[in-house]
């Protein structure tokens, strides 16, 4: 016995399907070969008595009674039947096989025949008890039933010839079916098989051994499961790796600020320091401090952005003011490296927005490209738009991005280089930022060339009232160490 599961489901299903339409098959086969056989038998007796009524009806017989009973048997029989004589009331007169004189017979045949049609009765024989068929019919003489003429034929030659038949039809059914239960029960190994594979192998992902692969070469459906868990595995043991490296170098980024500030507050704790070392003390631990926050801010940011609760509050933005907010915000850091960064645009497009989360995005941006720039660089703002949209470029000139990396500088965690400092999240949540303005973050860099980031944000449908006032025509606004602002 096939134990519960898809195995049993599926032999089961074949082996009912099969062995219903074969029963159905072949009963109507038998019945249809029963029914020729026996219209056969009966359509020959029919002629036969045709051609006696006609002959009959011609000549006349003999008028004595006797000789006249025996001219109709005698003139009327046929091969491999027996001819029996009924008067009226169905009273055997006279037979061809001396057996049955004196019986009454009151079977259907009789009653129908003695209607006026040719009738056929099957069934068991009287006296005899052997299957037979009765074809009987009304001779007539003036309009008036006379005599009966009835053929009774024996059925067991072509009952046994049904049975033979019979015989072959469920011997041929049961080859079948043992067939089809040969080939169901392949058909299920051949799906219940890999689906334990995999259900194994799946038992073990779920204790955490993500190691472990499907092995086998499946088929359709089953080889998409299989290829789609292995790839499920792959990507957790990358995320995990993605993860471990982040806490280390998370903790890295934790621990050098943490020292430098432990290193300052215990000096400034032990007393004896003139003002101005006091001050630098006192300024390190702040800046350390700043960078502490951001540190945690940018890790919140992130987690927000994971669980979808990052609140967006919209409003109208100037694109042109903001990027100049930005480059004033990060003018003392490009000062460091002298950096000049240029806005080169003239438009002043407005849209719609969350004015603090889209600073953070290109505060990202253009503190990576004065990251990643070299000392005298030169960083370019630039905006374009049309009807639907407007695109701001962030471009640099620094050490760029190779080809293999740049498909994963927007993953979570992420960094080319660690020594470089940050989370590796500053892309992930930028990127999430934009999507979150309905807009897109394209990225294209040549190693050792530069990079540059483009953000597309959809502009709003209808006129909104401009933000900032009217502004002179625009022009090119620039920020370096040697010219502060020009705008
Ligand atoms: P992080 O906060 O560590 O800078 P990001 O997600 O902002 O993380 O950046 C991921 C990585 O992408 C960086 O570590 C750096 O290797 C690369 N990258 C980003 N912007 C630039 C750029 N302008 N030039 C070169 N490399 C860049």
């Amino acid at each position: 016995m096939i134990k519960k599961g898809i195995r049993r489901q599926i032999v089961l299903h074949y082996f009912l399907v099969v062995f219903m339409a074969l029963l159905l098959v072949e009963v109507i086969f038998l019945l249809a070969i029963r029914t020729y056989y026996y219209d056969s038998v009966h359509s020959h007796i029919a002629r036969h008595i045709d051609f006696a009524d006609e002959y009959y009806q011609k000549f006349r017989l003999n008028e004595d009674d006797t000789a006249k009973l025996n001219e109709i048997i005698s003139y009327f029989e046929l091969d491999l039947t027996e001819l029996q004589l009924l008067n009226t009331s169905g009273k055997v007169l006279m037979t061809t096989s001396d057996f049955g004189s004196d019986l009454t017979i009151k079977t259907s045949d009789v009653t129908q025949a003695l209607a006026g049609d040719i009738s056929r009765w099957v069934g068991k024989q009287q006296g005899t008890g052997q299957m037979v068929m009765a074809v009987s019919y009304a001779l007539q003489n003036g309009g008036e039933n006379e005599y009966i003429l009835r053929y009774v034929t024996s059925l067991d030659k072509i009952n046994n010839k049904l049975l033979h038949l019979t015989m072959w039809a469920l011997l041929i059914g049961v080859s079948v079916l043992a067939t089809v239960l040969a080939f169901s029960i392949g058909l299920a190994n051949s799906i219940v098989k890999p689906l334990n594979n995999i259900r194994a192998v799946s038992a073990q992902m779920a204790k955490g051994r993500f190691n472990v692969r499907i092995k086998g070469d499946y088929k359709y459906e089953l080889g998409e499961l299989a290829s789609t868990l292995n790839y499920m595995a792959q990507e957790i043991v990358r995320s995990n790796q993605v993860k471990d490296d982040f806490i280390s170098s998370i903790s890295h980024e934790l621990r050098t600020p943490l020292t430098s500030i432990k290193g300052w507050s215990e000096t400034l704790n032990s007393g004896g320091y003139d003002p101005d070392e006091t001050r630098i003390g006192m300024q390190i631990i702040t800046k350390e401090t700043d960078r502490l926050i951001g540190l945690v801010e940018e890790i919140l940011d992130f987690s927000k952005l994971q669980q979808n609760e990052m609140k967006m509050v919209m409003g109208i933005v100037g694109l042109r003011e903001l990027l100049q907010e930005i480059m004033l915000n990060l003018w003392a850091k490009a000062e460091k490296k002298g950096i000049e960064i240029k806005l080169e645009s003239e438009i002043k497009p407005v849209i719609y927005a969350d004015a603090n989360r889209l600073k953070q995005v290109f505060l990202n941006l253009v503190d990576n490209a004065i990251k990643f720039s070299h000392e005298n660089g030169k960083i370019l703002l630039s905006m374009e738009q049309d009807e639907k949209f407007v695109t701001v470029s962030v471009r640099d000139f620094g050490i760029g991005i190779s080809e293999e990396h740049i498909q994963r500088v927007k993953d979570r965690f992420f960094q080319v280089n660690h020594v470089n400092g940050g989370t590796g999240l500053g892309l992930a949540i930028t990127q999430q930022l934009v999507e979150l303005h309905h807009g897109a973050l394209e990225m294209t860099s040549e190693l050792g060339q530069g990079t540059t980031v483009k953000v597309k944000l959809p502009l709003p449908e209808g006129k909104i009232p401009v933000a900032g006032g009217s502004d002179s025509e625009g022009g090119v606004s620039s920020i370096s160490p040697e010219h502060g602002i020009q705008g």
